[in-house]
């Protein structure tokens, strides 16, 4: 710090030295700061400006996401539990299309008050910082595996259509030999499978 009279004062002298990392996702807990017994809650609407997921699903820039948050303070630090709520958008990885999933997840830390190691989170200049753990939970809630419907049936292996779209599709004269080998197989899978059926009906008897 430079002494009063410095040739190049700031114009502006604030009183509070502002949060050296500010975003959507800090939250001032200056009124219940070492007021165990005390509480908040509240909502924060974030638009999402670094992604949050994989290529495949996620969080994308842009996105809209309301945290419901309850603040708590505690002897130890302030206590925060809330509610994350956005929709995460990307593709199916059978067929490909768009898909939209909806996010609902929950997340409770300590923000300590003091430096320790049992606790990932401090309070920092009477702020928290909720994005990392809403990130953590955001992320975790993401499936490995994200489909537009649960029986999708992905694309036609031999020439790509989405099956789903073309219900009953087929290939009436197959390019590849190693297909018609295929295709012979399946015929024999229906004719025992008829079997299978006359065996434990009844109807064979009254023929
Ligand atoms: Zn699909
Ligand atoms: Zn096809």
């Amino acid at each position: 710090m430079h002494g009063p009279g410095g040739a190049a004062a700031s114009p502006v002298k604030s009183f509070v030295v502002p949060h050296s990392t500010k975003t959507p996702y800090t939250v001032s807990v200056v009124d219940i700061v070492h007021r165990p017994g005390e509480m908040r809650e509240k909502s924060i609407d974030v638009t999402v400006d670094d992604e949050m997921g994989n290529a495949v699903i996620g969080l994308r820039k842009g996105a809209e996401m309301t945290i419901e948050a309850r603040l708590e303070s505690l002897h130890d630090g302030i206590l925060v539990s809330g509610e994350v709520d956005a929709v995460a958008t990307g593709e199916c990885v059978r067929c490909l299309i768009d898909v939209s999933i909806p996010v609902e997840v929950e997340f409770q830390e300590l923000f300590a008050y003091s430096f320790d190691e049992a606790f990932d989170y401090q309070v920092q200049d009477d702020h928290v910082d909720l994005e990392p753990l809403v990130r953590d939970a955001v992320v975790l809630s993401l499936p490995f595996q994200p489909v537009c419907q649960e029986d999708c049936l992905g694309l036609c292996p031999e020439c790509g259509v989405r099956l789903l779209d073309n219900p009953g599709h087929e290939h009436a004269a197959p390019v590849d030999p190693r297909w018609a080998a295929l295709a012979g197989l399946d015929g024999l899978t229906g004719v025992s499978n008829d079997v299978a059926g006359a065996e434990t009906g009844a109807t064979e008897e009254k023929r």
